[in-house]
């Protein structure tokens, strides 16, 4: 059995397995995790009255355990999400990594009835600037808002900005709606006005759709996540939504939830059924929304052909790490990035410029 957080990982893999190629060579440039989660004691209470309750989404009810059982298997997990100190810091000293740009775990808030939904977000944003003020050079954050109280999270958006927090997360859909429908264009305003971009982070497919993800666990990280994810990706370049916002960024982890390896027929199949008038035409092919408005991140994927498909597909300035911890296992990401056999000017890139630039950190 491999150790979920010690040094045994997998040396086998593609890439990991490609050793030498910045070993020698003292790195010159920070490396920065931008998909690194946390909870707070308040929001863990909260979820285990959802659990408890009739009204659970079946899916998170299913994970529910993984976050919050306090069993000798997951109290590493448990321990890890709540600590915004010591242990947090001590953890990224000993794997290298420079920053963490945290956010509020999967599924945050969206599982809440709607006023505790809005105040536990304001709550956990104020608790990470703090945590933030405690340890300037080594964290940044991402603020939590709840989508479906439009009005509160645009104003809870600006609050953000003024907190100094570098974007907004959420985790996909929120009550089965997704962020392209036209009731949320507070939201996507707010973020243009304050020029924070939007972390689309993963959670399991919507309650409308999930029950073919049920069986064999599909509903969770290994397909379901990205399945979800990736739709609602989707819903928000096709709705032509992302022309009145030229300067909106959305960054998509686990690199890009598939869209990478599917744009070119994204585009081909988009132009046909424009021809048969099945679809609205937009001003720009598909692709294009993806290049010019997303970047993707290295969250939970360190296998080398993925790596290089996003390079190819999107270029180095669209690619930043992630080691999204404390669920994945961030040696790993940092050792297959290292040894990534790529140039150290796009290691930089990957690891720090990037993310400089995307989140507005300062270099
Ligand atoms: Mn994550």
């Amino acid at each position: 059995m491999v150790s979920r957080y010690g040094l045994g990982f997998d040396r086998a893999k593609p890439g990991a397995a490609i050793d030498g190629v910045c070993d020698e060579a003292p790195m010159t440039f920070r490396r920065i995790a931008v998909e690194e989660a946390f909870v707070t004691p308040e929001i863990v209470d909260e979820w285990r009255r959802v659990l408890g309750g009739p009204d659970a989404e079946i899916g998170f009810r299913r994970m529910g355990d993984s976050i919050l059982a306090e069993t000798p298997a997951n109290a590493s997990l448990h321990r890890r999400l709540l600590d915004l100190g010591t242990g947090r810091i001590a953890h990224m000293d000993a794997v290298g990594i420079d920053m963490q740009i945290l956010s509020l775990t999967a599924p945050g808030v969206q599982t809440l009835p709607s006023a505790k939904a809005v105040e536990l977000a304001s709550a956990s944003n104020d608790q990470l600037a703090a945590a933030i003020l405690a340890y300037p050079t080594r964290f940044a954050g991402l603020g939590a808002i709840f989508p479906l109280e439009c009005a509160a999270a645009a104003a809870e958006i600006h609050r953000i900005k003024g907190l100094g927090l570098h974007g907004v997360i959420v985790n996909s859909h929120t009550a089965d709606e997704y962020l392209d429908l036209p009731k949320f264009a507070p939201i996507w305003e707010a973020l243009a006005a304050c020029g924070l971009p939007l972390y689309l982070h993963p959670r399991e497919p919507s309650p409308s759709m999930i029950k073919p993800y049920l069986d064999y666990g599909l509903y969770f990280a290994g397909w379901g996540f990205a399945a979800e994810t990736g739709l609602h990706a989707m819903r928000i370049i096709m709705s032509g939504l992302l022309d009145s916002f030229p300067d909106l960024r959305i960054v998509l982890g686990h690199l890009g939830e598939g869209i990478p390896f599917w744009l070119d027929r994204i585009d081909n199949r988009y132009l046909l059924q424009v021809r048969i008038g099945a679809v609205k035409e937009l001003p720009r092919l598909p692709s294009a929304y993806f290049r010019e408005h997303f970047v993707v991140t290295t969250a939970g994927m360190t296998s080398l052909p993925p790596l290089h498909l996003c390079l190819e597909m999107l270029g180095k300035d669209r690619i930043l790490f992630a080691g999204d911890y404390p669920y994945e296992d961030d040696v790993e990401g940092v050792t297959f990035l290292d040894h990534a056999p790529i140039s150290d000017t796009v290691r930089q890139a990957i690891y720090q410029d990037n993310a400089c630039r995307v989140f507005g950190l300062a270099a």
